[in-house]
Protein backbone atom coordinates (compact mmCIF):
# COMPACT_ATOMS: atom_id res chain seq x y z
CA UNK A 1 0.00 0.00 0.00
CA UNK A 2 1.42 3.08 -1.08
CA UNK A 3 0.96 6.83 1.04
CA UNK A 4 -2.05 7.66 -0.86
CA UNK A 5 -3.74 4.23 -0.91
CA UNK A 6 -3.44 4.60 2.75
CA UNK A 7 -4.97 8.31 2.55
CA UNK A 8 -7.76 7.06 0.59
CA UNK A 9 -8.72 4.07 3.06
CA UNK A 10 -8.37 6.93 5.72
CA UNK A 11 -10.71 9.31 4.08
CA UNK A 12 -12.51 6.60 2.38
CA UNK A 13 -14.14 5.51 5.85
CA UNK A 14 -15.33 8.46 6.83
CA UNK A 15 -17.87 10.12 4.74
CA UNK A 16 -16.21 12.11 2.25
CA UNK A 17 -17.10 16.33 2.62
CA UNK A 18 -20.90 16.96 1.83
CA UNK A 19 -21.12 18.11 -1.96
CA UNK A 20 -18.91 15.45 -3.29
CA UNK A 21 -21.03 13.04 -3.35
CA UNK A 22 -23.60 14.40 -5.94
CA UNK A 23 -21.04 16.06 -7.49
CA UNK A 24 -19.21 12.44 -8.08
CA UNK A 25 -22.37 11.48 -9.51
CA UNK A 26 -23.24 14.30 -12.50
CA UNK A 27 -19.58 14.20 -13.19
CA UNK A 28 -20.46 10.35 -14.03
CA UNK A 29 -23.53 11.11 -16.03
CA UNK A 30 -21.16 13.75 -17.99
CA UNK A 31 -18.40 10.37 -18.41
CA UNK A 32 -21.35 8.22 -19.58
CA UNK A 33 -23.07 10.80 -22.28
CA UNK A 34 -19.18 11.04 -23.53
CA UNK A 35 -18.81 7.59 -24.04
CA UNK A 36 -22.19 7.27 -25.59
CA UNK A 37 -20.97 9.76 -28.16
CA UNK A 38 -17.87 7.81 -28.75
CA UNK A 39 -19.80 4.65 -29.36
CA UNK A 40 -22.05 6.45 -32.04
CA UNK A 41 -19.02 7.95 -33.41
CA UNK A 42 -17.49 3.65 -33.71
CA UNK A 43 -20.88 2.87 -35.28
CA UNK A 44 -20.32 5.65 -37.79
CA UNK A 45 -17.23 4.51 -39.12
CA UNK A 46 -17.37 0.90 -38.64
CA UNK A 47 -21.25 -0.07 -39.04
CA UNK A 48 -23.65 2.56 -40.18
CA UNK A 49 -24.72 2.82 -43.61
CA UNK A 50 -23.56 5.78 -45.89
CA UNK A 51 -27.25 6.96 -45.86
CA UNK A 52 -27.41 7.53 -42.05
CA UNK A 53 -24.79 10.66 -41.99
CA UNK A 54 -27.81 13.37 -41.18
CA UNK A 55 -29.02 11.75 -38.34
CA UNK A 56 -26.22 10.73 -37.08
CA UNK A 57 -24.48 14.59 -37.53
CA UNK A 58 -28.12 15.61 -35.17
CA UNK A 59 -27.32 13.11 -32.74
CA UNK A 60 -23.89 13.69 -32.36
CA UNK A 61 -24.75 17.08 -31.86
CA UNK A 62 -27.07 16.61 -29.44
CA UNK A 63 -25.14 14.69 -27.56
CA UNK A 64 -22.23 17.09 -27.44
CA UNK A 65 -24.39 19.93 -26.51
CA UNK A 66 -25.83 18.23 -23.73
CA UNK A 67 -22.09 17.34 -22.37
CA UNK A 68 -21.20 20.85 -22.54
CA UNK A 69 -24.44 21.86 -20.87
CA UNK A 70 -23.12 19.21 -17.99
CA UNK A 71 -19.90 20.02 -17.74
CA UNK A 72 -21.00 24.12 -17.25
CA UNK A 73 -23.41 23.09 -15.03
CA UNK A 74 -24.00 25.85 -12.48
CA UNK A 75 -24.93 23.17 -9.74
CA UNK A 76 -21.46 21.63 -10.84
CA UNK A 77 -19.71 25.51 -10.94
CA UNK A 78 -20.97 25.49 -7.02
CA UNK A 79 -19.53 22.25 -5.86
CA UNK A 80 -15.89 23.20 -7.04
CA UNK A 81 -16.02 26.30 -5.18
CA UNK A 82 -17.27 24.56 -2.23
CA UNK A 83 -14.40 21.43 -3.00
CA UNK A 84 -11.87 24.04 -3.08
CA UNK A 85 -11.03 23.64 0.13
CA UNK A 86 -12.89 20.73 1.64
CA UNK A 87 -10.62 18.49 3.43
CA UNK A 88 -10.54 16.02 0.53
CA UNK A 89 -8.26 12.50 0.18
CA UNK A 90 -5.11 12.54 -3.06
CA UNK A 91 -7.50 10.44 -5.41
CA UNK A 92 -11.02 13.31 -4.39
CA UNK A 93 -8.43 16.01 -5.16
CA UNK A 94 -7.63 14.44 -8.35
CA UNK A 95 -10.72 13.93 -9.28
CA UNK A 96 -11.81 17.31 -8.33
CA UNK A 97 -8.37 19.23 -10.07
CA UNK A 98 -9.43 17.01 -13.55
CA UNK A 99 -13.16 18.33 -14.08
CA UNK A 100 -12.31 21.80 -12.79
CA UNK A 101 -9.78 21.94 -15.68
CA UNK A 102 -12.53 20.53 -17.78
CA UNK A 103 -15.47 22.85 -16.57
CA UNK A 104 -13.13 26.21 -16.71
CA UNK A 105 -12.44 25.52 -20.13
CA UNK A 106 -15.99 24.55 -21.11
CA UNK A 107 -17.26 27.37 -19.95
CA UNK A 108 -15.34 29.68 -22.00
CA UNK A 109 -16.93 28.33 -24.98
CA UNK A 110 -20.57 29.41 -26.07
CA UNK A 111 -23.11 26.20 -26.47
CA UNK A 112 -23.74 27.04 -30.12
CA UNK A 113 -20.29 26.79 -30.75
CA UNK A 114 -19.92 23.44 -29.58
CA UNK A 115 -22.72 22.52 -31.42
CA UNK A 116 -21.48 24.15 -34.87
CA UNK A 117 -18.18 21.90 -34.55
CA UNK A 118 -19.56 18.71 -33.46
CA UNK A 119 -21.65 18.94 -36.73
CA UNK A 120 -19.55 20.22 -38.99
CA UNK A 121 -17.05 17.39 -37.90
CA UNK A 122 -19.81 14.77 -38.72
CA UNK A 123 -20.36 16.05 -41.88
CA UNK A 124 -16.76 16.63 -42.77
CA UNK A 125 -15.91 12.53 -41.97
CA UNK A 126 -17.64 11.90 -45.04
CA UNK A 127 -16.54 14.76 -47.50
CA UNK A 128 -12.85 13.96 -46.32
CA UNK A 129 -13.59 9.81 -47.57
CA UNK A 130 -14.81 11.23 -50.90
CA UNK A 131 -11.98 13.53 -51.37
CA UNK A 132 -9.44 11.09 -50.74
CA UNK A 133 -10.81 8.95 -52.59
CA UNK A 134 -10.85 10.85 -55.50
CA UNK A 135 -7.83 12.31 -54.44
CA UNK A 136 -9.28 16.08 -54.75
CA UNK A 137 -7.78 18.22 -52.19
CA UNK A 138 -10.14 21.07 -53.49
CA UNK A 139 -13.76 18.91 -52.71
CA UNK A 140 -12.39 18.98 -49.00
CA UNK A 141 -10.81 22.72 -49.07
CA UNK A 142 -14.01 24.36 -48.24
CA UNK A 143 -14.41 22.13 -45.54
CA UNK A 144 -10.98 22.50 -44.08
CA UNK A 145 -11.15 25.91 -44.06
CA UNK A 146 -14.39 25.79 -42.04
CA UNK A 147 -12.65 23.23 -39.26
CA UNK A 148 -9.64 25.84 -38.85
CA UNK A 149 -11.74 28.90 -38.73
CA UNK A 150 -13.86 27.01 -35.92
CA UNK A 151 -11.32 25.52 -34.09
CA UNK A 152 -9.43 29.38 -33.89
CA UNK A 153 -12.68 31.01 -33.22
CA UNK A 154 -12.51 27.99 -30.46
CA UNK A 155 -9.18 28.33 -29.00
CA UNK A 156 -9.93 32.22 -29.18
CA UNK A 157 -13.20 31.34 -26.58
CA UNK A 158 -10.64 29.67 -23.83
CA UNK A 159 -8.26 32.37 -24.21
CA UNK A 160 -7.74 35.12 -26.94
CA UNK A 161 -4.56 36.13 -25.35
CA UNK A 162 -2.72 33.00 -25.98
CA UNK A 163 -1.22 31.10 -28.84
CA UNK A 164 -4.49 29.38 -30.00
CA UNK A 165 -2.41 26.46 -31.41
CA UNK A 166 -0.91 25.96 -27.32
CA UNK A 167 -4.43 26.10 -25.96
CA UNK A 168 -5.74 23.50 -28.64
CA UNK A 169 -2.35 21.36 -28.25
CA UNK A 170 -3.77 21.41 -24.57
CA UNK A 171 -6.81 19.98 -25.69
CA UNK A 172 -5.02 16.16 -26.28
CA UNK A 173 -2.07 17.01 -23.63
CA UNK A 174 -2.98 19.66 -21.17
CA UNK A 175 -0.69 19.19 -18.29
CA UNK A 176 2.61 18.62 -20.64
CA UNK A 177 3.12 22.52 -22.16
CA UNK A 178 3.64 22.97 -25.86
CA UNK A 179 7.45 23.80 -24.55
CA UNK A 180 7.82 20.64 -23.89
CA UNK A 181 6.37 18.71 -26.51
CA UNK A 182 8.31 20.82 -29.22
CA UNK A 183 11.91 20.68 -27.23
CA UNK A 184 11.63 16.78 -27.82
CA UNK A 185 9.98 17.38 -31.13
CA UNK A 186 12.72 19.27 -32.15
CA UNK A 187 15.38 16.89 -30.66
CA UNK A 188 13.95 13.73 -33.04
CA UNK A 189 14.02 15.95 -36.03
CA UNK A 190 17.63 17.41 -35.43
CA UNK A 191 19.01 13.75 -34.26
CA UNK A 192 17.13 11.23 -36.39
CA UNK A 193 18.00 12.70 -40.05
CA UNK A 194 21.69 11.43 -39.47
CA UNK A 195 20.54 7.89 -38.56
CA UNK A 196 18.32 7.30 -41.95
CA UNK A 197 21.22 9.20 -43.95
CA UNK A 198 23.27 6.29 -42.41
CA UNK A 199 20.95 3.57 -43.38
CA UNK A 200 20.12 4.66 -47.19
CA UNK A 201 24.24 4.37 -46.98
CA UNK A 202 23.98 1.15 -45.57
CA UNK A 203 25.28 -1.89 -47.28
CA UNK A 204 22.59 -3.95 -45.82
CA UNK A 205 19.78 -4.66 -47.20
CA UNK A 206 16.49 -6.37 -45.02
CA UNK A 207 14.86 -9.32 -45.84
CA UNK A 208 11.33 -8.78 -47.64
CA UNK A 209 9.73 -12.01 -47.36
CA UNK A 210 6.04 -11.06 -48.51
CA UNK A 211 5.65 -11.40 -52.21
CA UNK A 212 2.11 -10.97 -54.21
CA UNK A 213 -1.17 -10.42 -52.17
CA UNK A 214 -3.04 -12.26 -49.12
CA UNK A 215 -6.26 -13.60 -48.76
CA UNK A 216 -8.12 -10.63 -46.45
CA UNK A 217 -9.82 -13.62 -44.50
CA UNK A 218 -6.37 -15.03 -43.88
CA UNK A 219 -4.77 -11.61 -42.49
CA UNK A 220 -7.53 -11.64 -40.63
CA UNK A 221 -7.02 -15.04 -39.15
CA UNK A 222 -3.54 -13.71 -38.31
CA UNK A 223 -4.08 -10.66 -36.70
CA UNK A 224 -7.00 -12.50 -34.74
CA UNK A 225 -4.04 -15.04 -33.54
CA UNK A 226 -1.71 -12.32 -32.45
CA UNK A 227 -4.78 -10.88 -30.40
CA UNK A 228 -5.13 -14.12 -28.65
CA UNK A 229 -1.11 -14.36 -28.14
CA UNK A 230 -0.78 -11.07 -26.76
CA UNK A 231 -3.64 -11.61 -24.09
CA UNK A 232 -6.73 -9.77 -25.60
CA UNK A 233 -9.77 -10.37 -23.73
CA UNK A 234 -12.80 -10.75 -26.61
CA UNK A 235 -15.42 -10.84 -23.88
CA UNK A 236 -14.84 -7.18 -23.71
CA UNK A 237 -13.74 -6.21 -26.67
CA UNK A 238 -14.53 -7.11 -30.86
CA UNK A 239 -12.20 -6.36 -34.19
CA UNK A 240 -13.63 -5.33 -37.22
CA UNK A 241 -12.30 -2.97 -40.47
CA UNK A 242 -11.93 0.78 -40.70
CA UNK A 243 -10.45 3.43 -43.10
CA UNK A 244 -8.25 4.75 -40.31
CA UNK A 245 -7.77 2.21 -37.61
CA UNK A 246 -8.95 3.36 -34.09
CA UNK A 247 -9.66 1.90 -30.58
CA UNK A 248 -12.85 3.15 -29.01
CA UNK A 249 -14.37 2.25 -25.64
CA UNK A 250 -13.91 1.42 -22.02
CA UNK A 251 -12.91 -0.22 -19.25
CA UNK A 252 -15.46 -2.79 -19.88
CA UNK A 253 -15.74 -2.94 -23.58
CA UNK A 254 -12.76 -2.00 -26.22
CA UNK A 255 -13.14 -2.42 -29.36
CA UNK A 256 -10.36 -2.54 -31.55
CA UNK A 257 -10.71 -1.56 -35.47
CA UNK A 258 -8.15 -2.35 -38.44
CA UNK A 259 -7.63 -2.88 -41.71
CA UNK A 260 -5.88 -4.78 -44.05
CA UNK A 261 -3.48 -4.56 -47.04
CA UNK A 262 -3.46 -7.12 -49.53
CA UNK A 263 0.17 -6.99 -51.01
CA UNK A 264 1.35 -5.80 -47.18
CA UNK A 265 -0.09 -8.40 -44.17
CA UNK A 266 2.45 -6.81 -41.31
CA UNK A 267 0.98 -3.45 -41.77
CA UNK A 268 -2.92 -4.85 -40.71
CA UNK A 269 -0.65 -6.82 -38.47
CA UNK A 270 1.17 -3.74 -37.06
CA UNK A 271 -1.67 -1.71 -36.76
CA UNK A 272 -3.52 -4.46 -35.05
CA UNK A 273 -1.15 -4.75 -31.88
CA UNK A 274 -0.90 -1.06 -31.74
CA UNK A 275 -4.60 -0.70 -31.77
CA UNK A 276 -4.62 -3.39 -28.94
CA UNK A 277 -1.98 -1.58 -26.98
CA UNK A 278 -4.69 1.28 -26.72
CA UNK A 279 -7.15 -0.98 -25.92
CA UNK A 280 -5.12 -2.82 -23.13
CA UNK A 281 -4.81 0.71 -21.52
CA UNK A 282 -8.58 1.08 -21.54
CA UNK A 283 -9.21 -2.17 -20.57
CA UNK A 284 -6.20 -2.15 -17.68
CA UNK A 285 -8.20 0.78 -16.01
CA UNK A 286 -9.83 0.56 -12.36
CA UNK A 287 -13.31 -1.03 -13.08
CA UNK A 288 -15.15 1.00 -9.69
CA UNK A 289 -13.58 3.78 -10.65
CA UNK A 290 -15.53 3.80 -14.19
CA UNK A 291 -17.10 7.29 -14.68
CA UNK A 292 -14.96 9.01 -12.75
CA UNK A 293 -11.43 10.54 -14.11
CA UNK A 294 -10.03 8.05 -11.56
CA UNK A 295 -11.30 5.22 -13.82
CA UNK A 296 -10.31 7.25 -17.23
CA UNK A 297 -7.66 7.06 -19.26
CA UNK A 298 -4.59 9.61 -19.40
CA UNK A 299 -4.39 12.01 -21.82
CA UNK A 300 -3.08 10.96 -25.49
CA UNK A 301 1.18 11.04 -25.26
CA UNK A 302 0.19 8.10 -22.59
CA UNK A 303 -2.25 6.44 -24.91
CA UNK A 304 -0.35 6.48 -27.49
CA UNK A 305 2.90 5.31 -25.12
CA UNK A 306 0.75 2.51 -24.42
CA UNK A 307 0.04 1.01 -28.27
CA UNK A 308 3.60 2.07 -29.06
CA UNK A 309 4.90 -0.05 -26.31
CA UNK A 310 3.16 -2.94 -27.91
CA UNK A 311 3.76 -2.36 -31.61
CA UNK A 312 7.43 -1.32 -31.37
CA UNK A 313 8.63 -3.09 -28.25
CA UNK A 314 6.70 -6.18 -28.54
CA UNK A 315 5.58 -6.37 -32.12
CA UNK A 316 9.06 -5.41 -33.40
CA UNK A 317 11.45 -7.37 -31.87
CA UNK A 318 13.10 -10.54 -32.56
CA UNK A 319 11.46 -12.35 -29.39
CA UNK A 320 7.69 -11.93 -30.64
CA UNK A 321 9.33 -13.11 -33.83
CA UNK A 322 10.76 -16.48 -32.56
CA UNK A 323 7.59 -16.70 -30.64
CA UNK A 324 5.25 -15.78 -33.53
CA UNK A 325 7.03 -17.00 -36.94
CA UNK A 326 4.71 -20.16 -36.43
CA UNK A 327 1.36 -18.36 -37.01
CA UNK A 328 2.60 -16.57 -40.21
CA UNK A 329 3.66 -19.85 -41.97
CA UNK A 330 0.07 -21.02 -40.94
CA UNK A 331 -1.70 -18.55 -42.15
CA UNK A 332 0.33 -16.91 -44.82
CA UNK A 333 2.59 -19.89 -46.20
CA UNK A 334 5.25 -17.97 -45.77
CA UNK A 335 7.77 -20.00 -44.63
CA UNK A 336 10.13 -16.79 -43.61
CA UNK A 337 12.27 -17.61 -40.32
CA UNK A 338 12.22 -15.19 -37.24
CA UNK A 339 15.09 -13.24 -37.97
CA UNK A 340 13.63 -12.69 -41.47
CA UNK A 341 10.53 -11.12 -39.82
CA UNK A 342 12.20 -9.50 -37.54
CA UNK A 343 14.41 -7.45 -40.37
CA UNK A 344 10.92 -6.83 -42.74
CA UNK A 345 9.12 -5.03 -39.85
CA UNK A 346 12.26 -3.01 -39.13
CA UNK A 347 12.83 -2.16 -42.36
CA UNK A 348 13.56 2.02 -43.02
CA UNK A 349 12.39 3.12 -45.80
CA UNK A 350 10.77 6.91 -46.12
CA UNK A 351 7.86 6.55 -47.78
CA UNK A 352 4.30 8.81 -48.48
CA UNK A 353 1.98 7.40 -46.00
CA UNK A 354 2.49 8.11 -41.91
CA UNK A 355 0.87 4.97 -40.94
CA UNK A 356 2.71 2.76 -43.06
CA UNK A 357 6.27 4.24 -41.98
CA UNK A 358 9.18 2.58 -39.80
CA UNK A 359 9.67 3.96 -36.33
CA UNK A 360 12.38 5.93 -37.68
CA UNK A 361 10.81 8.02 -40.45
CA UNK A 362 7.31 8.53 -38.87
CA UNK A 363 8.79 11.46 -36.74
CA UNK A 364 9.16 13.24 -39.59
CA UNK A 365 5.59 12.98 -40.84
CA UNK A 366 4.64 14.58 -37.52
CA UNK A 367 7.24 17.15 -37.79
CA UNK A 368 5.71 18.14 -40.92
CA UNK A 369 2.34 18.17 -39.77
CA UNK A 370 2.81 19.99 -36.69
CA UNK A 371 4.61 22.42 -38.61
CA UNK A 372 1.39 22.87 -41.14
CA UNK A 373 -0.80 22.78 -38.39
CA UNK A 374 0.59 25.24 -36.14
CA UNK A 375 0.73 27.56 -39.08
CA UNK A 376 -2.75 26.98 -40.26
CA UNK A 377 -3.88 27.71 -36.38
CA UNK A 378 -1.89 30.55 -35.93
CA UNK A 379 -3.23 32.05 -39.41
CA UNK A 380 0.68 31.94 -41.06
CA UNK A 381 -0.76 29.49 -43.71
CA UNK A 382 -3.91 29.30 -45.97
CA UNK A 383 -6.00 26.05 -46.56
CA UNK A 384 -5.36 26.22 -50.22
CA UNK A 385 -1.52 26.12 -50.29
CA UNK A 386 -1.60 22.67 -47.68
CA UNK A 387 -1.09 20.65 -50.39
CA UNK A 388 1.66 22.60 -51.91
CA UNK A 389 3.43 23.06 -48.89
CA UNK A 390 2.90 19.26 -47.68
CA UNK A 391 4.68 18.11 -51.03
CA UNK A 392 7.88 20.64 -50.32
CA UNK A 393 8.21 19.41 -46.47
CA UNK A 394 7.86 15.89 -47.81
CA UNK A 395 10.56 16.62 -50.19
CA UNK A 396 12.93 18.39 -47.69
CA UNK A 397 12.37 15.74 -44.60
CA UNK A 398 12.05 12.76 -46.75
CA UNK A 399 13.39 13.11 -49.87
CA UNK A 400 10.35 12.19 -52.31
CA UNK A 401 6.64 13.90 -53.37
CA UNK A 402 3.14 11.85 -52.97
CA UNK A 403 1.53 11.09 -56.28
CA UNK A 404 -1.75 12.76 -55.48
CA UNK A 405 -3.11 14.34 -52.66
CA UNK A 406 -5.06 10.75 -51.35
CA UNK A 407 -1.32 10.44 -50.67
CA UNK A 408 -0.48 13.52 -49.32
CA UNK A 409 -2.24 16.07 -47.08
CA UNK A 410 -5.85 14.09 -47.74
CA UNK A 411 -4.50 10.63 -46.21
CA UNK A 412 -5.13 10.71 -42.19
CA UNK A 413 -8.53 11.64 -40.86
CA UNK A 414 -7.46 13.85 -37.78
CA UNK A 415 -7.92 17.34 -39.40
CA UNK A 416 -11.30 16.39 -40.60
CA UNK A 417 -12.64 15.93 -37.07
CA UNK A 418 -11.31 19.09 -36.31
CA UNK A 419 -8.05 17.76 -34.00
CA UNK A 420 -5.64 20.30 -34.28
CA UNK A 421 -2.84 20.04 -31.70
CA UNK A 422 -3.00 15.61 -31.55
CA UNK A 423 -0.43 14.95 -34.33
CA UNK A 424 2.57 15.40 -32.06
CA UNK A 425 1.07 13.36 -29.32
CA UNK A 426 2.25 10.40 -31.75
CA UNK A 427 5.55 11.08 -31.23
CA UNK A 428 5.72 12.14 -27.54
CA UNK A 429 4.05 8.07 -27.46
CA UNK A 430 7.11 6.89 -29.08
CA UNK A 431 9.50 8.45 -26.50
CA UNK A 432 7.62 7.67 -23.75
CA UNK A 433 6.96 4.07 -24.44
CA UNK A 434 10.94 3.40 -24.95
CA UNK A 435 10.88 5.36 -21.23
CA UNK A 436 8.54 2.46 -20.17
CA UNK A 437 10.64 -0.51 -21.65
CA UNK A 438 13.65 0.56 -20.65
CA UNK A 439 12.19 1.37 -16.78
CA UNK A 440 10.52 -2.32 -17.24
CA UNK A 441 13.86 -4.24 -18.14
CA UNK A 442 15.00 -2.92 -14.89
CA UNK A 443 12.12 -4.88 -13.25
CA UNK A 444 11.78 -8.02 -15.32
CA UNK A 445 12.73 -10.05 -18.16
CA UNK A 446 11.11 -8.42 -21.10
CA UNK A 447 12.75 -10.08 -24.09
CA UNK A 448 12.56 -13.57 -22.43
CA UNK A 449 8.76 -13.31 -21.50
CA UNK A 450 8.18 -12.02 -25.10
CA UNK A 451 9.72 -15.13 -26.04
CA UNK A 452 7.97 -17.51 -23.95
CA UNK A 453 4.67 -15.96 -24.85
CA UNK A 454 4.01 -14.99 -21.29
CA UNK A 455 2.43 -11.71 -21.18
CA UNK A 456 0.92 -11.57 -18.03
CA UNK A 457 4.00 -10.18 -16.15
CA UNK A 458 4.02 -7.48 -18.87
CA UNK A 459 0.48 -6.41 -18.34
CA UNK A 460 1.27 -6.52 -14.60
CA UNK A 461 3.77 -4.02 -14.63
CA UNK A 462 2.17 -1.35 -17.20
CA UNK A 463 -1.10 -2.07 -14.99
CA UNK A 464 0.54 -1.33 -11.78
CA UNK A 465 2.60 1.34 -13.41
CA UNK A 466 0.07 2.93 -15.90
CA UNK A 467 -3.30 1.65 -15.75
CA UNK A 468 -4.65 1.58 -12.49
CA UNK A 469 -3.49 5.16 -12.06
CA UNK A 470 -6.50 6.76 -14.02
CA UNK A 471 -6.03 10.71 -13.92
CA UNK A 472 -4.56 10.01 -10.24
CA UNK A 473 -1.67 11.85 -11.54
CA UNK A 474 -0.97 14.36 -14.15
CA UNK A 475 0.75 13.39 -16.82
CA UNK A 476 4.39 14.64 -16.14
CA UNK A 477 3.21 12.88 -12.77
CA UNK A 478 2.73 9.67 -14.17
CA UNK A 479 5.22 9.73 -16.09
CA UNK A 480 7.61 9.81 -13.23
CA UNK A 481 5.53 7.81 -10.82
CA UNK A 482 6.20 4.97 -13.48
CA UNK A 483 9.47 4.99 -14.52
CA UNK A 484 11.33 7.32 -11.71
CA UNK A 485 11.89 10.25 -14.14
CA UNK A 486 10.42 13.20 -16.11
CA UNK A 487 9.52 12.85 -19.69
CA UNK A 488 12.93 12.44 -22.06
CA UNK A 489 14.07 11.56 -25.79
CA UNK A 490 17.04 9.81 -24.43
CA UNK A 491 15.66 6.37 -24.41
CA UNK A 492 14.36 6.57 -27.39
CA UNK A 493 17.31 7.52 -29.13
CA UNK A 494 19.41 5.09 -27.46
CA UNK A 495 17.07 2.28 -28.69
CA UNK A 496 16.99 3.27 -31.98
CA UNK A 497 20.24 3.86 -32.40
CA UNK A 498 21.47 0.39 -30.96
CA UNK A 499 18.44 -1.55 -32.75
CA UNK A 500 19.42 -0.14 -35.89
CA UNK A 501 22.92 0.75 -35.92
CA UNK A 502 23.06 -3.76 -35.06
CA UNK A 503 20.28 -4.44 -37.74
CA UNK A 504 21.89 -2.14 -40.45
CA UNK A 505 25.51 -2.85 -39.64
CA UNK A 506 26.50 1.22 -38.80
ZN1 LIG B 1 -2.40 5.14 -31.55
Amino acid sequence: MTADDAATATAGDGDPPEPYGEFLDHVKRLTYVGDARQLLNWDQQVMMPEGGTPARAKQQSALSTLGHELLTDDDLAAWLDDLADADLSPQQQAVVREIRRKHERAVSVPDDLVSRISEATSNALPVWEQAREDADFDAFEDTLDELVALKREYAAAIDPDRDPYAVLFEEYEPYLGLDVAERILDELAAQLPDLIDDIAASEVTLAAPFEGTYEESDQRALVEDALDVLGYDWTRGRLDTSTHPFTSGTQFDARITTRFTPDDPLDGLGSTIHEFGHATYELGLPREAYGTPLGGSRDLAVHESQSRFWENHVGRSPAFWELFAPHVADHLGVQADPGALYEATNRVSPGPIRVEADELTYHLHIALRFEIERDLVRGDLDVAEVPAVWNEKMDEYLGLRPEDDAAGCLQDIHWSNGAFGYFPTYSLGSVLAAQLAAAMQEDLPLSEHVRDGEFDPVHDWLTERVHRHGCRYTTPDLVREATGEALTADHFLAYVTDKYGALYDL
